[in-house]
């Protein structure tokens, strides 16, 4: 890869509902990016539209599969895609492969695994559930087996159809590993070990593939128990960090390493599906969303690291953690934002472009081209100048 790659982050409603060659005419000319990369399967979504003329302003989808799922793809998978409601019978993908191949655009698939409430609502079974019993209502489990093949077969599918330069798997593992895009509500704080302690997954896939494995899901759950209802009752949050409360109680941590085992041997199985490179989104990490990026690291191409944050010195440890994980830093992309927070002009943009390629990363994405004034592209475009010049 000699070229800088700027991809931009892309859902596909609004490149339908704004014209897909004029579109990407626009991101050619005005924001100067090499590619995009395309929601396949995203969470719900309720987003504020500026683009002139594009209608409605404000989207909302419950999310789901973003194309026409073949179903020949699927014969042997007991779950199938949710395809989202917006696209009725329509599916844009051989439109949008062919106008970014005119184009010398490279594609993307950015494929959102677990969290979607629109996949939960079909099948409630593949749900996660906390130490209660009771099921999260957006995320599916990644131990479970349907959920897994499910995941595997929508790669297997897209990669086989289209022709992805990658595809990127965001949020594959278990909740936990990003703030909540939704507040509920709780008249106290639990603290973070207690609000870790609510992410773990005691499903009935988890308790029974982790004991096939030796592990004693009783006794961690029995801890996870314990430790939230003296949060519950006292009303004081458990405030340590996981690392420190599992040191002290070894069935928890014994937990947090069959979890991890199960996220990498999912990533594993997904990419023995998939004909193109296969990207991992690095959010979370071993206790949050049981992601260890090192086991991760040999079952994939590249980790993206998405840092949206100006803190100076984050960018480089992020990237530095990143390489340290994949084994090098040609490895590594890292995803940026436009959007206001944390953007707030063209040079902080610029600035984290250019740092990202002076750090000797090549591929950066960027957040997003439907939540972003028009006015932005053009600090899409300054900030690639810079990194190209950087090369
Ligand atoms: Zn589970």
């Amino acid at each position: 890869m000699g070229q800088f790659q700027i991809n931009l982050w892309c859902y596909p409603w609004d490149l339908v509902d704004e014209g897909i060659d004029d579109v990407l005419d626009r991101l050619r000319g005005e924001a100067g990016v090499t590619g995009i990369s395309i929601a396949t399967h995203c969470h719900g979504v309720d987003q504020l539209r500026p683009h002139a003329g594009v209608s409605p302003h404000r989207f909302r989808s419950r999310g789901g599969a973003q194309f026409q799922p073949d179903a020949d793809a699927y014969l042997a998978t007991r779950f199938r895609p949710v395809v989202a409601e917006w696209l009725r019978k329509s599916d844009p993908w051989t439109a949008i492969s062919e106008a970014c191949a005119k184009r010398d655009l490279s594609l993307r698939a950015w494929h959102v695994c677990m969290h979607g409430s629109a996949t939960v609502d079909r099948y409630p079974a593949g749900a996660v559930k906390d130490v209660f019993g009771e099921p999260n209502p957006s995320w599916l489990c990644p131990a479970n087996l349907d959920v897994r093949e499910l995941l595997r077969a929508m790669v297997a599918d897209l990669s086989g159809r289209f022709p992805f330069e990658a595809i990127e798997l965001e949020q594959v593992g278990f909740p936990g590993g990003y703030p909540p895009r939704a507040h509920p509500m709780a008249g106290f704080s639990c603290g973070r070990s207690g609000d870790w302690l609510r992410t773990l997954c005691f499903c009935e896939s988890c308790r029974q593939l982790a004991g096939r494995d030796g592990v004693d899901v009783d006794a961690a759950a029995a801890a996870t128990r314990r430790h939230l209802e003296r949060v519950f009752v006292a009303g004081e949050p458990l405030d340590v960090p996981p690392e420190e409360l599992t040191a002290d109680e070894p069935s928890l941590s014994i937990y947090v390493d069959w979890r991890c085992r199960q996220v990498a041997s999912l990533v594993q199985h997904v990419r023995s599906a998939c004909r193109c490179r296969l990207v991992i989104h690095r959010d979370g990490d071993r206790y949050r969303g049981g992601a260890d990026y090192s086991a991760i690291a040999s079952h994939c191409d590249a980790l993206i690291t998405v840092c949206d944050d100006e803190t100076p010195g984050r960018l480089e440890a992020a990237v530095a953690q990143a390489a340290d994980e994949v084994g090098g830093v040609d490895r590594v992309e890292v995803g940026l934002s436009a959007c206001t927070p944390p953007c707030v002009d063209s040079a902080g943009l610029v600035a984290a472009v250019k740092k990202t390629a002076e750090l000797g990363v090549r591929s950066v994405n960027i957040c997003q081209y439907g939540l972003i004034p028009e006015k932005r592209l053009e600090w899409i475009r300054q900030a690639s100048r810079y990194a190209r010049r950087e090369v």
